[in-house]
């Protein structure tokens, strides 16, 4: 029930836009998977705390004492709300891309890391001074625990492995099989990433009941604003490892030496790869959507959500025209999520139209998956601008798709104007 998600309260939801046919129009934001529009619970709860804050870790006065004290309380949070470990280390990033930076920088050496090719650039592309393998796009979940236990088998067993892994495709929606995949890893000797920037804000995720190694996800997709991000998992890694980025804040004791170098303690702690100011408003932003996320229940959310879903897919299929990309079928569980493309269109031009005459703001382009939306769509992708979309002639073969998007606080009035306008 829509009331149920009421208290949420989804920033936006009252922004007129004018259409090209005249009047103007609720805008509909159905593009969660890009950035999910804030909860106004975390706008005000950052708004309380704004006339407060001061610098973390860097002062004696009151107000650098309180927001150290909430962000250190952001860091607990986050740990429970993940589910984490007790010797987890939460480390606050920038963003999921900057999670699994981190975590490549960390990697001990001689690491061999495995990787689907059907996913997100922020997963596929960071371990590129490892040694990486890519694995095929399987087309089911049972598909995808065979091909890694074959890669993980054929691996040398005695080096150090990672798995990365997305737990809801961007492009799909559709959810993988993190638990199975986090068993086969474990079961070779190997560790596992969780990729949950779409996964999170959509099921609750457990660090400890899927056994995952690490996890990431990014705030803006989770309700809260831009800037940052988490790392969560195993500490041993991140310990013995570089800090990710050098400067105050990240280390304990720096020295000048008798030859005229300089001597560094780093901390062992998440300080360690957060050097510079910390961003308090960015972490104290993630821990009151977590907050506000796990207050409404996800049991609530992911209801609601099944019944838009069921509502946005109904409504495609009674277009002929237009063929949903999935890789595991139309069976497979999926979070709000869809990518489709519309015969005799070219996607770019069919989501202008949805913006310009309905007031619907959808993604079109490649979704930074190339090999999975070219999987998807059984061709070679235009790739002109790396995540955009591709320009093309009107009327010219659509190379790219269309996704739309939705979650906590969608109106159920915005997914079906939106299958009105697709018909
Ligand atoms: N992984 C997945 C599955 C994503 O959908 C995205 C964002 N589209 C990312 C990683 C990267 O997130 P960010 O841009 O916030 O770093």
């Amino acid at each position: 029930d829509q009331s149920l998600c009421a208290p949420l309260g989804v920033l936006g939801s009252d922004v007129t836009v004018p259409l090209v046919t005249g009047g103007e129009v609720v805008y509909a934001a159905l593009d969660y998977a890009a950035s999910a529009p804030a909860l106004q619970r975390v706008w005000d709860d950052v708004a309380a705390y704004a006339p407060y804050y001061g610098s973390v870790h860097r002062g004696a006065g009151y107000l650098s004492q309180l927001s150290t004290d909430l962000f250190e309380n952001a860091r607990r949070t986050v740990s429970e709300f993940l589910g984490c470990r007790a010797d987890d280390q939460v480390v606050f990033t920038r963003s999921t891309t900057d999670s699994l930076n981190l975590l490549a920088a960390a990697l001990p050496a001689d690491c061999q890391v495995f990787v689907f090719e059907t996913e997100h650039h922020a997963s596929l592309l960071p371990w590129r001074d490892a040694r990486v393998s890519f694995l095929d796009a399987p087309r089911t979940p049972g598909e995808a625990v065979a091909t890694l236990e074959r890669a993980l088998a054929d691996r040398d067993p005695y080096g150090p492995a990672l798995v990365c892994v997305t737990g809801a495709s961007n492009v799909t929606g559709e959810l993988w099989p993190v638990r199975e995949l986090a068993a086969a890893a474990h079961a070779h000797g190997a560790r596992i990433v969780l990729d949950a920037a779409q996964l999170a804000p959509h099921h609750p995720v457990s660090v400890q009941e899927l056994d995952v190694d690490w996890v990431a996800f990014s705030g803006h997709k989770l309700y809260a604003p831009f800037g940052s991000g988490v790392l969560a998992g195993r500490s041993d890694w991140l310990r013995a490892a570089q800090p990710y980025l050098a400067g105050g804040g990240a280390s304990r004791k720096v020295a000048r030496r008798e030859d005229g170098g300089v001597d560094v303690e780093w901390h062992e702690s998440a300080a360690r790869h957060e050097a510079g100011s910390p961003n308090v408003i960015g972490a104290y932003s993630i821990a009151s959507a977590c907050k506000a996320l796990t207050e409404a229940g996800f049991d609530t959310l992911v209801a609601r959500e099944r019944r838009l879903i069921a509502t946005v897919r109904e409504g495609l299929a009674e277009v002929p025209e237009v063929r949903v990309l999935s890789l595991f079928g139309d069976d497979a569980p999926r979070v709000g999520v869809i990518s489709f493309v519309v015969e005799g269109w070219n996607s770019s031009h069919f989501a202008a139209a949805l913006s310009a005459e309905y007031g619907i703001g959808v993604r079109d382009g490649l979704f930074c998956a190339h090999p999975l939306v070219r999987t998807l769509l059984g061709g070679t992708p235009q790739t002109q601008g790396e995540c955009g979309a591709p320009e093309a002639a009107p009327g010219e073969k659509s190379l790219n798709a269309i996704r739309v998007s939705f979650g906590a606080g969608t109106p159920d009035e915005h997914v079906e104007r939106f299958v009105r306008a697709v018909k």
